[in-house]
């Protein structure tokens, strides 16, 4: 049974054939007819085809015949071989050849007739797709080509002809060449930048990378093919880094440009400035990322140093307890701390950019600062600036300023800095201690009165004591008297040497010693005190030996006896602490260059005199050697302890070589001997003349003329002393116990000279000398010799007495050398007024 589907369906295929039928008929009518689809003759049918070959951008010539005699060449073609169309037409490939010739594509090999496309097409019905050649032009130009051709048949199928085409491909070339090229570039470029550069696939593969790239992250290419962009992110920057490469791949963004950490292979962090833009396909698909990558480490350190610093003087000056301030030229508040803040009472919002005046927090000194201010801005010097500022109810409070121009760098304002410290504290404390050092030198006045007290008071007795010594032994005693009263002389003797090296040592601890600077002969002096010590050394047995160097000049200015001091205790210790041997001592001139001497010898434009004094005596243990030069120090042992000493002399020499900018040390071998090194800073005389000394004196004899003596003594026994001792000599004394007494003696009669002791009461020995030099004592010769008797025997007092008009001063206990030579001198006076 037939549906209704089948019926439409035969309907379908009859209407089908039908058409099929028609078009048949219509197609046979048309090919009967003669007429093409194009038109309805042969020459439309031809002119058709020539418009073609004009107008198509390729060659293509169909050719007829056995010998491919050319029927049609398209314009381009004509073109490209560079014939006109006349030379062309009618003539077979081969004859063609004469004129335009085929090459293979070296350019320069000719391709046989038979072997080209279109004679193998015609002859062979060959196909020809896409062969290279070479079209060689009359004009001599080569022209690449790509051609294809093939046969063209009859109705039988035979060839009639054939159909060769081509193109020029000479621009691709051109443009393959330049493509080539420009990758070249790009390869090169990318490889060889000193930047590092790489290709990421948008699932963040690495696709490439430059050299500079691999060496910045310290990873070979083939490591990093190996991992991808978020294995050299930091674990902590991931997120943000797929979040920017979503928005480049998603077009959200064009390009991303940071400052961006890098995780180096190592685990070590770089800092990395990256830019990096998405490369699409032509299709508009994203292709590649490509990144350029600079290490900005060290400029990112230089500039976390800068932010550190910044931060460490902005804390500085925030915690700062100095008011600061920085004004521009304006003079306007660029910044204010903390402390000026708070002192103030105004935070920094109300200072900031207002003036000086207007923000007038310190008005006392405006005007001041103002005009400081100004200064700094024109000298570029800085200044201080004292004063103080007063913020009731509280006292003034003092400040020291320095007031520094800032100079302002590039783009920045210049601008001058205040720094005020607040120094109230400091000036209480000043005050304070400069009446502590007002106390102080009070104390120390009163030592020294005391030291002078002490000295006279133990000197007065002294001297009585030596002196009643003195003259029991000029009675001529039986011998044990004698040497009993010898040794009662040592001993005070010894005793008088403790009082001054205890008063000396208090003396020079008071600061109270003055080192002198006279001119003297240095050798002449030294050679005088070798000469007493060799006579000492020679007493018990020893050899002396000193050497004074050549190179030590002969004049130079120092204190003389503070010198001969310092030898004096060294040569007298190594003389009293050896028994056999000898004591050696040298003296010359240390050298800069010689080991250890720049600490002994800080001047180099002075003279440094270098002394050792060496002995073979009991020598000192090696713990003591630093020891013996403390005040009161004496070595322990038996042997050191058998000889008399109090332990002062080398403290002693110790301050004074100090005073003289010089050092005191000292080597020992128990049992050998010890060398005592002592340095000493002199200046050399200016033009030191070698001195022509002046004869040695004699000691005199008193002379015989006897004088008439007015003595004038509040102590009794240094009265009968000084009586004695001047009867003795044989002459005349009056004596009385005071300066009243003195002036009244000197009026009721005639006296040579006065011997006045200084300290009496009623009227001291100074007053009366003034009385009688003030010339107004009626009957009183107001030139009569005074001289001063006196046990203030301290430095500086001799010139005291003198300069209070006294003639001649004798210290006591008395020297007799002493005391015939001042007699002398009053005789010799006398002598001369009696000439006249
Ligand atoms: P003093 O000799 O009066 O005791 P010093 O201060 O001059 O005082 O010397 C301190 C001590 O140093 C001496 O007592 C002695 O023990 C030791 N001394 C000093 N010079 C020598 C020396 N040349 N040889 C051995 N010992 C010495």
């Amino acid at each position: 049974m037939r549906d209704e589907g089948d019926a439409s369906k035969d309907r379908r295929i009859e209407e089908l054939e039908a058409k099929l039928t028609a078009y048949e008929r219509c197609e046979e009518e048309r090919r009967q007819s003669g007429r093409g689809w194009w038109g309805e003759s042969y020459e439309e049918g031809v002119k058709l085809l020539q418009d073609i070959m004009e107008f198509i951008p390729q060659g293509l010539i169909i050719a007829k015949g056995p010998k491919a005699n050319i029927q049609i060449i398209s314009r381009n073609g004509r073109e490209t071989i560079g014939l006109p169309l006349r030379d062309v037409l009618g003539r077979s490939r081969a004859g063609g050849l004469q004129t335009w010739g085929l090459l293979h594509t070296d350019g320069v090999t000719p391709v046989r007739a038979e072997d080209q496309p279109l004679a193998r097409s015609i002859a062979r019905g060959e196909l020809v797709a896409e062969e290279e050649y070479v079209i060689l032009r009359p004009d001599g130009g080569k022209v690449p080509i790509a051609c294809n051709s093939g046969p063209i048949r009859d109705e039988s199928g035979s060839i009639t002809g054939g159909v060769l085409s081509w193109i020029n491909v000479a621009k691709s070339q051109k443009l393959l060449e330049d493509l080539r090229e420009s990758e070249a570039r790009f390869k090169a470029t990318f490889d060889q930048a000193a930047v590092g550069m790489a290709q990421t696939s948008p699932g963040n593969r690495f696709l490439r990378a430059n050299a500079k790239y691999c060496q910045m992250l310290g990873y070979t290419f083939d490591e990093l093919a190996r991992i991808s962009l978020d294995d050299i992110v930091l674990p902590e920057d991931r997120d943000k880094e797929r979040l920017l490469v979503g928005q480049l791949l998603a077009g959200d963004i064009s390009s991303i440009s940071l400052e961006w950490r890098c995780l180096r292979k190592d685990g070590s962090i770089i800092w990395t400035e990256v830019t990096s833009s998405l490369v699409r396909k032509y299709s508009g698909e994203p292709d590649y990322i490509i990144h350029a990558k600079l290490d900005i480490s060290v400029r990112k350190k230089a500039e976390e140093e800068l932010f550190k610093s910044v931060q460490e003087y902005k804390a500085l000056a925030e915690n700062s307890p100095d008011l600061i301030i920085r004004i521009n030229r304006g003079l306007r508040y660029l910044y204010v701390n903390p402390a000026f803040e708070a002192f103030s009472g105004h935070p920094a919002s109300e200072c900031i950019g207002k003036s000086i005046r207007e923000a007038c927090y310190l008005p006392e000194i405006t005007e001041k600062i103002e005009e400081v201010v100004a200064r700094v801005f024109s000298t570029h010097q800085a200044e201080s600036l004292d004063f103080a500022l007063r913020k009731p109810p509280e006292d003034a409070r003092h400040f020291q300023a320095s007031v520094v121009l800032e100079s302002g760098q590039e783009g920045l304002e210049e601008s001058v800095l205040i720094l005020s410290r607040d120094i109230t504290e400091l000036k209480r404390l000043e005050a304070e201690s400069k009446r502590a050092m007002e106390a102080a030198e009070q104390a120390n006045r009163a030592k020294s009165e005391f030291l002078a007290n002490m000295s006279h008071e133990i000197r007065t007795p002294m001297n009585g004591v030596m002196g009643m010594l003195d003259l029991a032994l000029m009675n001529n005693p039986d011998p044990p008297v004698r040497s009993y009263l010898q040794m009662g002389k040592k001993s005070a003797g010894h005793l008088l040497n403790i009082v001054n090296d205890i008063l000396d040592l208090a003396r020079i601890e008071a600061g109270r010693i003055e080192i002198g600077t006279r001119e003297f002969d240095v050798r002449m002096s030294l050679e005088a005190l070798f000469r007493t010590m060799a006579l000492e050394a020679e007493k018990k047995g020893l050899r002396f030996s000193a050497v004074i160097a050549a190179d030590i000049p002969s004049r130079l200015i120092g204190d003389e006896g503070r010198l001969i001091q310092v030898f004096t205790n060294l040569i007298g210790n190594a003389i009293k602490f050896t028994t056999k041997g000898e004591i050696t001592v040298k003296v010359t001139v240390a050298r800069p260059t010689d080991i250890g001497m720049q600490e002994a010898c800080p001047h180099t434009d002075a003279i440094c005199m270098f002394a050792s004094i060496s002995d073979t005596g009991i020598g000192i243990p090696a713990d003591q050697l630093e020891k013996i030069f403390e005040s009161f120090a004496q070595v322990r042992g038996d042997l050191h302890l058998q000889h008399f000493g109090t332990g002062l002399g080398l403290p002693i020499s110790r301050q004074l070589v100090e005073l003289m900018d010089g050092k005191i040390w000292s080597e020992s071998e128990l049992g050998k001997g010890s060398t005592f090194y002592f340095t000493v800073t002199l200046q050399e005389a200016p033009n030191a003349q070698p001195e022509t000394r002046p004869p040695r004196r004699k000691p005199q004899k008193p002379r015989q003329a006897p004088l008439t003596i007015l003595l004038a003594e509040d102590n009794p026994i240094n009265r009968l002393l000084a009586e004695s001792l001047l009867e003795q000599r044989g002459h005349t004394v009056k004596a009385v116990e005071n300066g009243q007494e003195a002036i009244e003696a000197l009026a009721r009669e005639p006296f040579d000279a006065v011997f006045m002791d200084v300290q009496m009461p009623v009227m001291s020995g100074e007053e009366a000398t003034r009385r009688i030099r003030d010339g107004e004592l009626p009957g009183v010769d107001a030139a009569i010799p005074v001289i001063a008797l006196t046990a203030h025997a301290l430095k500086g007092d001799r010139e005291r007495f003198l300069a209070k008009g006294m003639d001649d001063y004798l210290a006591k206990p008395i020297d007799l050398e002493q005391l015939d030579q001042a007699l002398e001198r009053v005789a010799a006076k006398k002598e001369s007024l009696q000439d006249r």
